[in-house]
C-alpha cells in the first residue's frame, strides 16, 4: 500500500529512451509517492518523470544528488501494483522502464499538464421545466418526452451521452427547451455508471459448460476458449464479465482492431450497460483521457480496448478476456515491441484473477500450454444459431488453365452458386492491381527505390506504392529503361480480380473488401448493406474479410492461393495462413444453407494444407506443433531479435557483429546465437537491416543474457551510426 512516506528522496523513470532508474532528492516543503509525476532537470533537459519508490536513504554522496523541480500530481496515478506490473514488463522486454509506464498514460500525461477527471457536460430541468414536465404532451410530443425523462432522474439531471443513449437524436429537441428556458446546461461532476440487469440468451449447454467450469475457480487460471466462429464465444464472455462487474470489480475485453469494436461494443453495452467504455487509437486524446480516469477510479468497471488497453489501470481486476487471441496485431511490431496477449497472462496472475483466451484458431503458443495442462482447455463445437459447419475441399490448379488466377473448377461453381440466388466470397489477400509491373522487352521491374521489394501496381489511382514503406510514384508510360511502349503487369490483385468478375458476372452486385476500398469511413458499412439487401452477390477481398463482420448468405467462399504460407522462409507461414482461411471461411454461411470452401493450390498433397482441408484446424495444429517441437522451434524455445538497421549496411554488420563478439564473450550457457544475418527483406525504406537472433530452450539463460547484452551495447563505438532495438518473443524474423 503506498502511503505518505518522510522520504527526502524519489527515485524515478524518466520519460525518456534512456535504461534504469534515476535518484533525486526532495526539498523540504514538497512530498511525493510512488504513482506521482515530477519534473526533474536531466542532463541539460528538464523531464517528466514517474516516481517508483520513495527510498528512506540512498548510498549516493548527498551532494551529489539533484532536485526534483516540481511535483506534479498531489495524489498518485497509478497505483503501486500497476508500477510493479510496468517495471515487470520492462524488465521482460528489456526496454526503458519510463517509456514503458508511458505507454500506460494518456498522451497529455506524458507531459506537464493536469491530471484531473473533468465534469461531463450535460443539461438540467429549470423550476419552469419541472412544473411544465408531468403536463399532457400538447403540440411537442419530442419536448415532453425529453421532459418527463429528465422529471424522472435524481436531480432532475442526466449527461449529454446518458440523454443521447435513452432518446437518440434528442439533440436538437433539448436546445429547443434550452430556448425556452426549460433546460440549462450544467457541468456534472464524474458518477459511477450505474449497474444494468440485462437479459441475456438462454445458454446452450456447450456455453454453459465453459461458463461453469470458468467460474468453478477463483484466483489466477487461464482459460483457452477454442470455439468455432459463431460458437458464442462472446455470449460466454459477456456473462462471466457480467458476474464479475456485480461483485464491483473490473472487466479487461481486449480486441485485436478498432473495426471490430463498433459492433462488440453496442452488444457490451446492451448486456452490461454504461460501465462499458472503450479504448482505441481512432478517439482523440480528450476522450481517451477522460476513459483513462473514469477506469482508474472505478467509475466505469468493463473497458474494452485494443492492445495498450492491457497497461491501462484498473483497480479490483477480476477478469481479463482476449478475444481472438492468436491475432497477431496484439503485438506491437515497432519501438516498444510488446505482445498485450502475453501481457494480459502476466498481469492477470499478478492480479490474481481469471484470464480468458478466446478463439477458433488458437496460437500454437496457447494451444501447447493448453495440452500441457498450463491452460484449461474448454472447447464450444458447433455454432450457436445451429448453423452447420462449411465443407472445405483443395482444388489442385496445376492442370486448369487459370483466368486472373481463378480456376476452371473454381470459376464453373461460382457460376452454380450464383445462378441459385446465393452469395460467393474470393479471398486473395493481395491488395492492388498486381504486385509487380514488368517491361518484357528489357526485364524491367517495378523496384521500390527504398526497399527490397517491389512496387505494387494500383491501376485505378495511378500509382506504382511500395506496401513496405510507402513510397509511390505515377505509373510510367513507358518502359523507364528502354523506353519500350508496353509494361505488362505480373500476377494479380483484387483490384484486377474486381475487374474481371465484374465483366464475367455483370449482372450480380460486386463488393471489394480492402484497405483501398474501404478507405473512407463508413463506405464499408455502406457496402455491406448492399449485400444484406441483395440475393446473388460477389465479395472480394483481403484479410479484411476475415475479421468481425458475417456474410450469412454466403455460401461459397473461394480462396485463390493458399501456397503462399507453405514454403515461406517464415516458420509461423503456415500457420498464420491456416488461422486466415479458417477465419475467413467462419464468415461465411451462418444461414441455415451450409457453406462450401474451395482451395486452390498447386501442391494438393502437402500435408499440413491436408490436414487442415481433411481434419480441420485443431489437426492442423497438433501437427505443426509437432513440427515446431521437432525442430526446437517456439513455442519449443524461446526467441529474441537484436535488430540494428543503419543507412549503410556496413554500419548495421559492424555494430550487430561487435554485439554478437560481446554476447559470445558474456558465454551464457544454454542460449544460441545467430548472426549477424541480413534481414530477410535486408533494405527498407532506404536503412539496411541486420539481426543477431538469440535463441533458448529456458527463458532464464535467454533473459540473463540479453541484460548484460543490452547493459553494454550502448556503450560500443559502432552504436553511433545504427538505430538498435530487442524485440523478445518476436513473431517474424523480418
Ligand atoms: P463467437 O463469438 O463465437 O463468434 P457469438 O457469441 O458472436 O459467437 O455468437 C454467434 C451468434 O449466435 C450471435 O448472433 C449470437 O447472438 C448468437 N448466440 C450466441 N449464443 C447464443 C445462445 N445461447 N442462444 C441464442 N443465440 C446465441
Ligand atoms: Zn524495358
Ligand atoms: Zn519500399
Amino acid at each position: 500500500m503506498i502511503g505518505r512516506t518522510n522520504s527526502r528522496y524519489v527515485r524515478v523513470a524518466v520519460i525518456a529512451p534512456v535504461h534504469g532508474l534515476f535518484d533525486y532528492r526532495l526539498d523540504d516543503d514538497t512530498s511525493a509517492m510512488p504513482g506521482c509525476r515530477v519534473r526533474v532537470p536531466f542532463g541539460r533537459r528538464r523531464l517528466i518523470a514517474i516516481v517508483v519508490e520513495c527510498p528512506a536513504t540512498i548510498d549516493f554522496a548527498d551532494e551529489r544528488l539533484r532536485t526534483v523541480e516540481a511535483v506534479l500530481d498531489a495524489q498518485p496515478l497509478l497505483a503501486a501494483a500497476d508500477i510493479d506490473f510496468l517495471r515487470w514488463v520492462a524488465g521482460y522486454y528489456h526496454h526503458p522502464v519510463g517509456e514503458v509506464i508511458a505507454t500506460a498514460l494518456p498522451l497529455r500525461l506524458r507531459k506537464h499538464d493536469d491530471a484531473s477527471l473533468p465534469g461531463e457536460s450535460g443539461w438540467r430541468l429549470t423550476e419552469a421545466g419541472a412544473a411544465r414536465a408531468p403536463g399532457p404532451p400538447g403540440r411537442a410530443p419530442r419536448q415532453a418526452d425529453v421532459l418527463r425523462w429528465l422529471h424522472a432522474r435524481a436531480g432532475h439531471q442526466a449527461t449529454g451521452s446518458e440523454l443521447r443513449a435513452a432518446l437518440p437524436g434528442c439533440a436538437p429537441t433539448v436546445r429547443a427547451l434550452q430556448r425556452h428556458g426549460w433546460v440549462v446546461a450544467v457541468e456534472l461532476p464524474p458518477r459511477q455508471d450505474a449497474q444494468v440487469h440485462a437479459d441475456f440468451p438462454q445458454l446452450n449447454a456447450e456455453q454453459a459448460a465453459a461458463l461453469a467450469a470458468l467460474q468453478s475457480q477463483s484466483g489466477f487460471a487461464v482459460t483457452l476458449l477454442d470455439g468455432v466462429t459463431g460458437s458464442g464465444k462472446t455470449e460466454v464472455y459477456l456473462r462471466a464479465a457480467a458476474a464479475v462487474v456485480a461483485r464491483g470489480r473490473s472487466v479487461l475485453l481486449l480486441v485485436p482492431e478498432i473495426s471490430l469494436t463498433p459492433q462488440l461494443h453496442a452488444r457490451c453495452r446492451e448486456r452490461l450497460g454504461d460501465t462499458v467504455r472503450v479504448l482505441h487509437s481512432g478517439m482523440s486524446d480528450g476522450e481517451r483521457e477522460q476513459v483513462w480516469h473514469r477506469m482508474r477510479l472505478g467509475l466505469s468497471r468493463v473497458l474494452l480496448g485494443t492492445r495498450s488497453a492491457v497497461f491501462a489501470p484498473l483497480p479490483d481486476l477480476g477478469l481479463i478476456v482476449v478475444d481472438e487471441e492468436h491475432d497477431p496485431s496484439y503485438k506491437q511490431t515497432e519501438g516498444f515491441r510488446y505482445s498485450a496477449r502475453d501481457m494480459a497472462v502476466v498481469r492477470g496472475q499478478r492480479a490474481d484473477c481469471a484470464v480468458l483466451l478466446g478463439t477458433a484458431t488458437p496460437s500454437l503458443e496457447s494451444l501447447r500450454h493448453a495440452l500441457d495442462g498450463r491452460y484449461r482447455h474448454l472447447h464450444l463445437r458447433r455454432r450457436a444459431g445451429g448453423a452447420r459447419r462449411p465443407r472445405v475441399a483443395l482444388v489442385d490448379v496445376r492442370d486448369q488453365p487459370l483466368q486472373c488466377g481463378v480456376g476452371d473448377t473454381l470459376l464453373a461453381r461460382v457460376g452454380d452458386v450464383l445462378g441459385r440466388g446465393e452469395q460467393v466470397m474470393l479471398f486473395l489477400n493481395r491488395r492492388g492491381f498486381a504486385p509487380v509491373l514488368s517491361c518484357f522487352s528489357c526485364g524491367w521491374l517495378s523496384d521500390c527505390p527504398r526497399c527490397d521489394a517491389r512496387q505494387t501496381l494500383h491501376r485505378a489511382s495511378h500509382l506504382l506504392w511500395c506496401h513496405h514503406c510507402g513510397a509511390q510514384r505515377r505509373v510510367p508510360k513507358v518502359c523507364p529503361e528502354c523506353g519500350a511502349a508496353e509494361l505488362h503487369p505480373l500476377g494479380q490483385g483484387t483490384e484486377q480480380l474486381e475487374g474481371f468478375l465484374a465483366t464475367r458476372f455483370a449482372d450480380v452486385p460486386l463488393i471489394r473488401v480492402d484497405r483501398d476500398a474501404t478507405a473512407r469511413r463508413g463506405s464499408l458499412e455502406r457496402q455491406l448493406e448492399r449485400l444484406h439487401a441483395s440475393d446473388a452477390a460477389l465479395l472480394v477481398g483481403t484479410q479484411m474479410l476475415a475479421k468481425g463482420h458475417h456474410f450469412p448468405r454466403v455460401t461459397l467462399v473461394g480462396v485463390l492461393d493458399a501456397d503462399g504460407g507453405l514454403f515461406s522462409a517464415d516458420f509461423r507461414a503456415a500457420e498464420r495462413m491456416a488461422q486466415l482461411l479458417v477465419q475467413v471461411a467462419g464468415r461465411a454461411g451462418r444461414g441455415e444453407r451450409p457453406g462450401t470452401v474451395l482451395i486452390q493450390t498447386r501442391y494438393p498433397d502437402h500435408p499440413l494444407l491436408h490436414t487442415l482441408a481433411r481434419d480441420g484446424y485443431d489437426a492442423f495444429a497438433r501437427q505443426a506443433l509437432a513440427e515446431r517441437a521437432a525442430a526446437s522451434m517456439p513455442p519449443y524455445s524461446h526467441q529474441a531479435l537484436l535488430r540494428a538497421d543503419a543507412t549503410r549496411l556496413e554500419d548495421a554488420l559492424a555494430f550487430v557483429e561487435a554485439a554478437a563478439t560481446v554476447a559470445h564473450a558474456q558465454r551464457v550457457a544454454g542460449v544460441d546465437l545467430w548472426g549477424p544475418v541480413p534481414a530477410p527483406m535486408t533494405r527498407r525504406a532506404g536503412r539496411h537491416r541486420v539481426h543477431l537472433l538469440l535463441q533458448a530452450g529456458q527463458r532464464e539463460p535467454l533473459h540473463r543474457q540479453l541484460r548484460a547484452l543490452v547493459k553494454d551495447l550502448g556503450a560500443l563505438p559502432q552504436a553511433r551510426r545504427v538505430r538498435w532495438s530487442v524485440d523478445v518473443d518476436p513473431i517474424d524474423l523480418y
